[in-house]
């Protein structure tokens, strides 16, 4: 294997008690104790984070922020990005399609497999080796990073493997997944996943974490903005007509104020929305567990109204270890050509510019803020932080009841829950009953905010992690 590049990437500090305001005095004074703990806890300890993209996709989502935070709080956080060849990504998306009981590119996960994964962590090792010291604590994320939990417990780290999916109910698909993954996990003191049903059944019940993730309520991505803002960013990326007289502005992460300047592509002529229209929109990567072809399907077939649907994802390879994306694009491109017309014409391809994920985040905010109903009709999810975005942002959602979707929604009170998924007739009568009846859009909408407040922010999240810690430095194993 030719010599990797290990990257780093540095989140600016951020300062927790920007939460002060969001939270009721009791939640913050935890917050505010938990992290005067966490200074004396960690000391000079480094937490070092591990993970296979800087980029796309919730798990760089969520390292943004909470290391930015943890920073903040004075611990050493840091982030890591391995890197691996278009072999080491297809090995491991085959394992992330089969973790959540895809078939994926239905390639096998043999010999040869086993071989490619190895010799690109084994590489990675090496460089990690040199920037990881005794005493450290290195967690680990996904499939992608799970061979090097031998090498990090030599380097004398302490060892999380945090894995972010998983399915509900195990079949032999899962299992060799399982399979192909257990050896390397051994010697991890300590498995973290979102939610209790992902557990696998034989890694040792002591040493399992729960913790479901979290949004950064300040973000680019989830900071308020005022309509006209919202309007503004729409136009400036080119996904609304014309010109805004209020500029695209909004705060990026270092805390100066910028305006949105990427635009993003049209696809395949899909035309800009009209302002005033209702919007029905999901956000995603372009991978089939979101089934953005079904959403297409099921707003065309089972929507009576005229709501404008917009499927937005990252721009074709933006995302480094997603090498299905730009093959998924396509499928929905198909799928729209076979449309009429004038259903074509109320269907919007975005793909969105990720050279500046500031801005990325800022027109997701903006698209998510702009929709009447947000969907996110996945067939598998690990958590879906797209649902917690949108709920943050008090609007409704319908959601697939898989994975951590089901902690997120409380059918009928935050959200609502699509028992199958496939079933393309549901789909459109959900998302139609909300799209006729505006009080209860709203009253839902408003009830997903608070229980984004009160359950799903990176400062839970982070009581979470320090709890987990905690316990792990105690027992010193
Ligand atoms: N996302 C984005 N731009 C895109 C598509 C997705 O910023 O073009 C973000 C989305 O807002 C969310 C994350 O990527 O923050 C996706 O996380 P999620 O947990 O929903 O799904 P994953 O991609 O991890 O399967």
């Amino acid at each position: 294997m030719a010599p990797v590049r290990v990257t780093e990437v540095t989140p600016a500090p951020l300062d927790l008690s920007r939460f002060r305001g969001i939270l009721t005095p009791s939640a913050w004074e935890a917050v505010a104790r938990g992290m005067e703990r966490a200074r004396d806890v960690f000391g000079s300890r480094r937490v070092i984070n591990v993970n296979s993209t800087a980029r796309g996709g919730g798990v760089a989502e969520l390292l943004q922020g909470m290391i930015a935070y943890v920073r903040g709080a004075g611990v050493e956080g840091h982030w890591l990005v391995i890197a691996g060849d278009t072999g080491f990504f297809t090995v491991t998306k085959r394992l992330h399609n089969r973790l959540h009981d895809a078939e994926g590119d239905g390639g096998s996960l043999g010999e040869r497999e086993a071989r490619i994964y190895a010799a690109t962590l084994d590489a990675n090792a090496g460089e990690l080796r040199a920037r990881v010291s005794p005493g450290d604590i290195v967690i680990l994320h996904d499939p992608q990073t799970a061979g090097l939990v031998t090498p990090m417990r030599e380097a004398g780290a302490m060892v999380l493997w945090r894995c972010h999916i998983g399915v509900d109910r195990v079949t032999p698909l899962v299992r060799s997944a399982w399979d192909f993954l257990r050896p390397h996990l051994r010697d991890a003191h300590r498995y973290v996943f979102s939610r209790r049903a992902f557990v696998w059944e034989d890694l040792d019940p002591s040493r399992i974490e729960i913790v479901p993730p979290s949004i950064d309520a300040f973000s680019p991505k989830n900071q308020d903005l005022d309509p006209s803002v919202v309007a503004s960013i729409l136009a400036a990326a080119g996904i609304a007509p014309g010109r805004s007289e209020v500029p695209p502005r909004y705060q990026r992460v270092e805390g100066r104020f910028a305006e949105v300047s990427a635009r993003v592509e049209l696809v395949d002529g899909s035309k800009p929305v009209p302002p005033g229209e209702p919007v029905v929109l999901q956000v995603s990567r372009w991978d089939r567990l979101k089934d953005p072809v079904g959403v297409l399907q099921g707003s065309a077939d089972h929507l009576r109204s005229d709501a404008h649907l917009v499927l937005a994802g990252p721009a074709a390879e933006a995302v480094a270890d997603d090498p299905e994306g730009a093959a998924v694009l396509q499928e929905v491109v198909a799928a729209r050509r076979q449309l009429s017309p004038a259903r074509r014409d109320r269907i919007h391809l975005l793909a969105l510019p990720m050279d500046d994920i500031q801005d990325n985040a800022a027109i997701v905010n903006a698209l998510q803020r702009r929709a009447t109903v947000v969907v996110q009709k996945s067939l598998a999810e690990g958590f879906g932080l797209t649902v917690a975005e949108a709920m943050w942002k008090a609007r409704p959602v319908v959601a697939g009841r898989v994975g951590g979707i089901q902690d997120q929604i409380e059918h009928g009170v935050t959200g609502i829950l699509l028992d199958d998924p496939r079933d393309l007739a549901a789909f459109g009568a959900a998302v139609e009953s909300l799209l006729q009846d505006p009080g209860r859009a709203r009253r839902i909408g408003e009830a997903a905010r608070e229980r984004v407040r009160t359950d799903l922010l990176h400062t839970t999240h982070l009581l979470h992690y320090l709890r987990v810690l905690e316990g792990l430095i105690a027992a010193g194993d």
